[in-house]
């Protein structure tokens, strides 16, 4: 199981089972410059397997499902979130992708803390988004409220996170830019895509107002030891 990139003409791999040496976000080893597209093709039966074992989760009802769209089916959704997961694991903190995968591989659902805080070193922990296609009219980062609860989007819906949107469809993705529970507040609005039947209300900021990836590696709090140790206890407290 492995990614891949391309960069300064050359192609790079990274295996899900070697130590990746250097901590932080996927960099060029030849140039140094971020990383900001990635292939998870490499990861493809590993994603097939999770995939089918989370349609298997629902059909047994031991996983609470929403219809999210009409134009594609719950497992190209499940598919197209893990693919786009796996690839924003792998460009923010390469240096965790196995304990994503073990964590992957034993979840039911996960809101609000996609990318725990010990993994990324940031001070908040990271929500992944997705869309298959972005343009001037396409391309929103959604959020929709929680599951088992009742009536309409709320701002208390918007977790206290740092959201990223992710673009492409497996095995190829993009990450595009990123906001946070203010930002979305500020710029996003109510319903900015069409409810689809069944779907619930969602509130959402097209990707041409997200912040460029950069500024969110720059608000990293790393704080040393004691930054670590308390990202760690922080993300305990969630758990
Ligand atoms: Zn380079």
């Amino acid at each position: 199981m492995h990614v891949s990139f391309q960069h300064c003409d050359q192609s790079e791999q990274l295996r899900l089972d070697e130590r990746y040496v250097q901590p932080g976000p996927l960099r060029c080893k030849l140039c140094g410059a971020l990383i900001s597209a990635i292939d998870v093709a490499g990861a493809q039966s590993w994603l097939e397997t999770q995939t089918t074992r989370k349609r298997e989760l629902a059909d047994s009802g031991q996983l609470a499902t929403r219809k999210q769209s009409t134009q594609q089916s719950d497992e190209d959704i499940d598919r197209d979130g893990l693919s786009a997961e796996l690839a924003a694991c792998a460009l923010l903190c390469p240096g965790s992708l196995k304990m994503w995968c073990r964590a992957a591989e034993s979840s039911k659902g996960n809101r609000g803390r996609d990318l725990l805080r010990r993994w990324t070193g940031f001070k908040k922990p990271v929500e992944v988004k997705h869309t298959r296609y972005h343009d001037a009219q396409r391309g929103f980062l959604l959020v929709r409220p929680p599951r088992q609860t009742p009536g309409r989007m709320r701002v208390e819906y918007i977790d206290d996170v740092y959201y990223v949107l992710m673009v492409g469809e497996p095995y190829h993705h993009s990450m595009i830019g990123w906001t946070d529970r203010q930002g979305l507040i500020r710029d996003g609005e109510l319903n900015p895509v069409p409810i689809q039947r069944g779907q619930r209300e969602c509130w959402g900021v097209h990707w041409s107002k997200l912040r460029p990836i950069g500024e969110l590696l720059a608000e990293v709090g790393c704080g040393g030891k004691f930054g670590a140790l308390a990202r760690w206890l922080a993300d305990l407290g969630r758990v």
